[in-house]
């Protein structure tokens, strides 16, 4: 089973998609955002590849808590707060909670609740949760129904993908894309779309 020891290598996987994609994720930011999301994210996952060594011999609920706290620090901006956030509360929601899917796909789903409440957002607003509220409620329900692991990960692959595209016809509430209003339609928010490459990254490394 995954433990917080594989964290170092989906780290890099991360990073990896995230720099793979930078310049037409930029070019996404830079027609509706103040372009520097790559950026912001670049800097975060750049700190946890530094303390991945540590983060990995942690145990999930503690490693949720670092990688939380470690996101805080190095990224300023508004997705900072927001995937600080979430895993702050994958920390608070797995505490004294046996290891498992179950486990982690309600605390994921709480996660992305209190991300909701963070960033008084919700879905269609051209955000990040754009994508992450269909993938935790995908990952929840598949999970309750006792999908298999490949089932599961090719349904949350589709769901993120599906979430992205969906942000390109909003106009954005939430965030600087919003002072645009009816002109940030016809783009893909930025921060959607790094959660589907960040969520697609970990779905391949795992599968
Ligand atoms: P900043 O907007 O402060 O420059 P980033 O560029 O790093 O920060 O992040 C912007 C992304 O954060 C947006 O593309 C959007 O997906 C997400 N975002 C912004 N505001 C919110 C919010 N209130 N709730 C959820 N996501 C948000
Ligand atoms: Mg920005
Ligand atoms: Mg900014």
């Amino acid at each position: 089973s995954l433990t917080p020891a594989h964290l170092p290598k989906l780290f890099d996987a991360v990073a990896a998609a995230i720099n793979e994609n930078a310049a037409a994720v930029t070019e996404l930011d830079q027609a509706i955002g103040d372009g520097d999301h790559v950026f912001n994210l670049q800097r975060g996952i750049e700190a946890l590849q530094s303390h991945a060594t540590e983060i990995a011999g942690l145990d999930w609920t503690a490693a949720w808590q670092k990688i939380g706290m470690t996101v805080m620090a190095a990224i300023g901006g508004a997705s900072g707060s927001l995937y600080a956030t979430l895993f702050i509360s994958l920390h608070k929601n797995t505490k004294d909670k046996p290891v498992d899917p179950k486990t982690f796909a309600e605390a994921l789903h709480l996660a992305v609740e209190a991300v909701k409440q963070r960033g008084k957002a919700d879905v269609g607003e051209k955000t990040m949760l754009d994508v992450w509220v269909p993938v935790a409620a995908a990952l929840k329900q598949d999970v309750e129904e006792g999908k298999n692991l490949h089932e599961i990960l090719d349904h949350v692959h589709a769901v993120a993908e599906a979430g992205v595209e969906a942000t390109r016809d909003m106009v954005a509430t939430k965030g600087r894309a919003s002072f645009l209003g009816e002109r940030s339609k016809g783009h893909i928010d930025a921060g959607a779309k790094t959660a589907q490459l960040m969520i697609a990254a970990i779905a391949n490394h795992i599968k």
